[in-house]
């Protein structure tokens, strides 16, 4: 599983050399097109390295402490993840091909980036598609503490690698983070699906006049809360609320709750096609919900980070939610992910998250 095969056209000639993964839908990964490549030790040497090097000016920042080194396909290297928090790297390895080559990748890596551990978070359902078993640990160094700080923008933030969501935290809303602290200042704000506190400590930092996060997870919040003091703010300037966000925007409206931003940042409600509808109306109905709650002028800051919907599609679904609470508005900015998570020219389909700032009158 994961070796390396050729591919043919029907009439034998050469297309491309790829990782063959007999289990999977997606038969064979594409390492190279070139017809002479040789896919060994070199070859990863220089991927990675290609990936650190697109990466340099990011790399060289002591204010981006967090960032995503190798993004898969977008990267020529798929099913490969890694991400650096302070002085550790988290790898996914999400397919048959890296998997065959992860000691090579470990070995390369530490060369390539001096650190004190790499460790590894594969738990990811995709794996179970390729016929891998979840697996997580440490592949080299120090295992790392059970909270890495990492330094965003002046923005301190507590990293659970071994625990925290995907390899730890939300690299990719590295630019949406720095959008909602220059949109702050003043405003009461309402974080939903708050996780560690990412879009909360932005908004503060700008200035907002109070945060309140929202998620279901208590673990999360309490590291939010850690998260909040770690950077300095103090529990008249936030609180924590544990309660689903549906639940919790239907009972707001009912006590005429307002706030003047409100951040929609919710998990992933389409994995495939096949949930498509029902994650649509999962999307409206927390738009339309939110939109109830906003006082004039108020911002609606709202994500989907489902590949399946596109972008006119989710800023369909958007107006209907905003348009159904009978509020009317404008578009002021619209988001993505952040650099460090390129989406290949070849592979638009790289490009997941997508985000919108509504003004509402
Ligand atoms: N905004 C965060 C990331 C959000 S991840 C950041 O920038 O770091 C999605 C979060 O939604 C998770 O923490 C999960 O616990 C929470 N969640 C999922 N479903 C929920 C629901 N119905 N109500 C409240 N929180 C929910």
């Amino acid at each position: 599983m994961g070796e390396t095969v050729k591919i043919l056209t029907a009439s034998g000639q050469q297309i491309a050399v790829a990782a063959y993964s007999p289990n999977s839908q997606i038969r064979a990964r594409v390492w190279t097109f070139k017809q002479d490549e040789v896919v060994d030790e070199g070859f990863f040497r220089r991927r990675l390295a290609a990936a650190i090097k697109r990466r340099e000016a990011l790399l060289n920042d002591p204010q981006r402490t967090g960032c995503r080194i190798v993004y898969a396909e977008a990267d020529e290297l798929p099913g490969l993840i890694v991400d650096r928090y302070g002085d550790f790297l988290v790898c996914q390895f999400l397919c048959a091909g890296v998997e065959l080559w992860k000691e090579t990748i470990v070995a390369q890596l530490r060369d390539l980036l001096p650190c004190k551990g790499i460790y590894e978070r594969s738990e990811a359902a995709v794996r179970a598609r390729e016929g891998l078993e979840p697996t997580q640990g440490l592949l080299w160094g120090e295992e790392p503490p059970e909270l890495v700080e990492i330094n965003e923008r002046g923005r301190l933030y507590g990293v659970s690698i071994a625990h925290g969501h995907k390899t730890g935290f939300y690299l990719d809303q590295y630019d949406n983070r720095e959008l909602v602290r220059s949109l702050s200042k003043g405003r009461r704000v309402l974080n939903c699906f708050a996780y560690t506190g990412g879009f909360g400590i932005a908004a503060l930092q700008g200035g907002a006049s109070h945060v309140l996060n929202v998620d279901s997870s208590g673990p999360s919040l309490a590291l939010a809360a850690a998260n909040f003091a770690r950077n300095g703010f103090t529990p008249e300037q936030f609180s924590n609320r544990e309660a689903n966000v549906f639940e919790l925007l239907r009972e707001f409206k009912q006590s005429q709750e307002l706030f003047d931003l409100i951040v929609l940042d919710p998990p992933k409600f389409a994995e495939t096609k096949a949930q498509f509808k029902r994650a649509a109306r999962a999307y409206k109905d927390i738009a339309m919900q939110a939109a109830a709650l906003l006082s004039p002028g108020g911002l609606l800051v709202s994500f989907s980070c489902s590949g399946a919907i596109d972008l006119p599609l989710f800023q369909k679904i958007t107006a209907d939610g905003v348009l159904d609470a009978g509020r009317h508005g404008q578009i002021i900015h619209y988001m993505h992910q952040a650099q460090d998570h390129p989406v290949g020219l070849p592979f638009p389909e790289s490009l997941y998250l997508k985000g919108l700032v509504c003004m509402l009158d």
